[in-house]
């Protein structure tokens, strides 16, 4: 696999980046993950708008314009011979010198990243019509979940503790409701109406969720944006998750509760359907 560091396009075993970076030794970075389907990268606009926020949040700036960006995207989709896949993006505030809680000087090189991941069959995913299945977990993660940060160990910690469960992904929970799932945003479906959380710095604004709610908005489907318990998803119709990676991915159990028929529903189809083919359309 070819990958980008810093400028440059090597073989990943040459990719090399210093242990006193302090996405190393601090978590001092933030990421996008963006789908390529039939070579074309999907919502291109949305994630580097993010990724920019997500940057300034913390203050950094961001080190290429939207061409430059771009233009990485279709060379190591290229070199790389990506039909369907993902590409990972991280900056992270370089090298630090020596270990110090304060950052290091302004001008201090940003150390980015970019690699292809292939997924033959993403748009494909056979989950999406047997649904799946997760439990909740208390969200005890930090308070700027809007930052796209890689502190990604406590979602992996869940996403563990699912698997053990024999199931494939938890919902966390607080203050009695649902903020989101370990590496997406959650839905239910009562009569008709698709219920979401409303953004806040609770949870982070996924650039899927927001084509998603566009474009149902324009379907004339009806939308709520507040939040829900996990007892009001175990007796909703329905209930979905989207990310960058899965779409729009049917739930069918919560907590060992199976919902409705236990079988993926209608209108997770149908709007799986409407994002894959207008997001396809937005292609860059
Ligand atoms: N919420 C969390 C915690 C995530 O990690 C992600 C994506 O990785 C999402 C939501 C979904 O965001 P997006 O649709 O931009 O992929």
């Amino acid at each position: 696999r070819t990958v980008y560091l810093n400028g440059d396009y090597l073989p990943e075993a040459e990719a090399k980046v210093s242990i006193f970076d302090r996405g190393f030794v601090m978590a001092d970075a933030v990421y996008e993950v963006t789908s390529v389907l039939g070579r074309q990268i999907l919502e291109f606009d949305g994630h580097l708008a993010r990724l920019t926020r997500s940057l300034e949040a913390l203050g950094m700036k961001n080190p290429m314009d939207r061409a430059e960006w771009l233009a990485i995207h279709h060379k190591l989709v290229e070199l790389n011979d990506i039909d369907e896949g993902l590409i990972y993006l991280q900056v992270s505030r370089g090298n630090g010198g020596d270990r110090d809680f304060a950052y290091p000087p302004e001008g201090t090189p940003l150390t980015v990243v970019l690699f292809t991941q292939a997924k033959p069959g993403l748009a494909d995913n056979p989950q999406a019509k047997t649904g799946i299945r997760v439990i909740s977990i208390p969200d005890l993660r930090w308070g700027r979940r809007d930052i796209k940060t890689v502190q990604l160990l406590y979602p992996s910690m869940a996403k563990m503790e699912a698997k053990h469960q024999g199931v494939d992904d938890a919902w966390f929970t607080e203050d009695g409701f649902v903020t989101e799932g370990t590496s997406n945003n959650t839905y239910i479906v009562k009569d008709g109406k698709i219920v979401t959380r409303q953004l806040s710095n609770d949870i982070l604004h996924g650039i899927t969720r927001a084509s998603l709610l566009r474009y149902a908005a324009e379907a004339q489907m009806q939308i709520e944006e507040r939040p829900f318990t996990i007892a009001e998803a175990q007796a909703a119709d329905e209930a979905f998750f989207t990310s960058a990676s899965a779409f729009v991915m049917p739930v069918v159990e919560i907590d060992g509760v199976k919902l409705g028929s236990g079988k993926p529903g209608p209108v997770a189809a149908r709007l799986r359907e409407l994002y894959l083919e207008e997001s396809r359309k937005a292609a860059q």
